[in-house]
């Protein structure tokens, strides 16, 4: 019956495989990698933002300085002709579009000094977000390091275990090794297991006395198994 102790050795590195696979997949690291990595795009897209309000405020002032040079030709133009006109209703008319062209000229330096506003506020911003964003870099960085060191350790802590298993799994048959293969679908931690007292190690009910005694005395090919979980029993 040491068969079933073999086995149950590969039982517990199966285990071990699994736990270690799991912690593989939740990792403290990942989740600080995943918090440093949306804290740097959070920064990267207010950055963008700035830039984009940027781009528009200075593409705008591009337009509104051409409309200034405009007016004031337009205006020098009118004075101009205010000059050579006798009918005072022409003159008068043209003294209204006048004050309307210059109305409309200081209006362009008002929205000009807007924008330009606008541009220095988003300069100011982004001046602000750089330091805050080498930082942020650093550390996703030191992050990303700190979870494949993490992973790299587990994953050396795995390919041991393999190893071993293959090592155990040598020596139990073939027919037994598929047995507990299909009876660990069922119960991963459990296909194979020792008593405590008369309790089933897997299922954790009481196993008879008169099942138990039973067990002990079997011979040869047969192996003991729990009547309620049908778990092997090392004893
Ligand atoms: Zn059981």
């Amino acid at each position: 019956m040491t068969v079933l102790s073999d086995l149950l050795s590969v039982q517990t590195t199966d285990i071990a495989i699994s736990q270690a696979k799991h912690r593989v997949s939740h990792l403290q690291e990942t989740i600080d990698r995943d918090a440093a990595k949306s804290a740097l795009a959070e920064i990267d897209a207010q950055i963008a933002l700035c830039d984009t309000e940027i781009a528009t405020a200075t593409a705008e002032i591009v337009k509104v300085d051409r409309s200034s040079h405009e007016h004031d030709d337009k205006l020098v133009k009118l004075n101009k002709q205010l000059k050579t006109v006798i009918a005072p209703r022409e003159a008068e008319a043209l003294q209204h579009e006048i004050a309307t062209v210059t109305t409309e000229r200081s209006a362009l330096d008002d929205r000009e000094l807007e924008l330009m506003g606008v541009v220095e506020n988003g300069e100011m911003k982004k001046s602000e977000l750089g330091p805050l964003q080498a930082s942020a870099k650093s550390t996703l960085a030191a992050a990303t390091m700190a979870l494949s060191s993490a992973k790299q350790k587990i994953d050396a802590e795995i390919s041991a275990l393999t190893e071993q298993r293959s090592a155990q799994a040598l020596v139990v048959p073939k027919s037994l090794m598929s047995t507990y293969e299909a009876k660990r679908k069922h119960r991963p931690d459990g296909a194979v297991c020792r008593l405590n007292g008369p309790t089933c190690g897997s299922c954790h009910l009481d196993i008879s006395q008169g099942e138990i005694n039973a067990m002990r005395a079997m011979t040869g090919d047969e192996l003991p198994e729990c009547p309620h979980c049908g778990s092997f029993i090392v004893f």
